[in-house]
């Protein structure tokens, strides 16, 4: 493989993502070079000298042949496009794969799961999938999880001070739940639909996590059921969060984080809805793009003391 000197940027490793958008965004990163990790920090190739641009070496990547639209979860690749023949070639093409998917609803119910046809490989919605050092056992067909959403973990894990009491209120197969364990001092892991808390379970053990307690409930009981309050609340349900805030505030210690997840068609959207509690500072981050003019944002609110 050809190597090049070639200016790049470097990054915190959890913010590499969403700086390699913002370069591409800006029309800077050189998608020909493979980006390069060095310790914590990651190194993206840019096609010009920028502001804090640093010289370093990098390989070129082989051009891949063009694949068909698809998202990838562990060994499953979830197809865009209703194609078996694609779906074919996509699997013959991507070695790590067991099977092609295609979506034939939209996340849907309160588990918020899909319904999903079988294109290509072995016929199961199951699979395993590593990220950043966790391993999370997955069963598209009977719990959520999403692996877009990797970098925004990061984020959170990165905001997490030593010890931490952290409660994950829809917790699903524990993405959240396991990665801010690690800093946590307990994490309890709650979600209504008991598929998610098989694989939580099954993922706390893949994971060692131990201080993860999982707990089938729903939501709207926990002030009822736990009598103890956190320092971090998850709200990752973009389209149900809004109407648990009061029980979130409640189980929040005075001073205490809740990252609220919405899905959103205009900047500001939720912050009429916030203002009804007892908000000290509230912070606003883009997440992803869901669907044409409508996006996954977080709003990371302190509470007043
Ligand atoms: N946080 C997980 C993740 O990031 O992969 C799962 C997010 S998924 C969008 C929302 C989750 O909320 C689903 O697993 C669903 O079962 C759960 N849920 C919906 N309503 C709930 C309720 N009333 N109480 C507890 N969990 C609920």
């Amino acid at each position: 493989m050809e190597k090049h000197e070639q200016w790049a940027v470097r990054v915190p490793r959890y913010r590499g993502e969403e700086i390699r958008r913002e370069l591409i965004l800006a029309g800077v990163l050189d998608r020909e070079k493979r980006p390069r990790i060095d310790g914590e920090s990651l190194l993206l190739p840019v096609i010009k000298e920028i502001e804090g641009a640093e010289l370093n070496v990098f390989e070129t990547r082989d051009p891949l042949p063009h694949l068909p639209r698809h998202e990838l979860i562990g060994g499953i690749a979830i197809m865009l496009d209703r194609d078996p023949a694609a779906a074919e070639q996509l699997l013959a093409l991507r070695p790590s794969l067991h099977s092609v998917l295609f979506p034939l609803s939209d996340v849907q119910g309160e588990h918020r799961i899909r319904n999903f046809e079988v294109l290509a490989g072995r016929p199961v919605t199951e699979t395993r999938c590593l990220e950043y050092g966790h391993r999370f056992e997955i069963d598209l067909a009977e719990a959520y999880f999403s692996a877009r959403l990797a970098t925004e973990r990061q984020r959170i894990a990165a905001l997490q001070d030593e010890g931490e009491q952290v409660l994950d209120m829809f917790t699903g197969v524990g993405p959240f739940a396991i990665i801010l364990a690690g800093k946590a001092g307990g994490v309890l892991g709650v979600d209504i639909n008991p598929g998610a808390i098989r694989l939580l379970v099954r993922n706390v053990w893949l994971n060692h996590a131990d201080n993860v307690i999982p707990f089938l409930a729903d939501a709207n009981r926990l002030p009822n059921l736990v009598s103890w309050t956190f320092d971090r609340v998850i709200m990752n349900h973009p389209t149900g969060a809004l109407a648990f805030l009061p029980h979130a505030f409640h189980l929040c210690k005075p001073s205490g984080t809740i990252h609220c997840y919405v899905l959103q068609s205009r900047e500001g959207e939720a912050i009429p809805e916030l203002m009804k509690y007892p908000v000290a500072e509230v912070a606003e981050h883009y997440v992803r793009s869901y669907s044409p003019g409508k996006w996954h944002a977080v709003y990371d609110i302190r509470k007043k003391t």
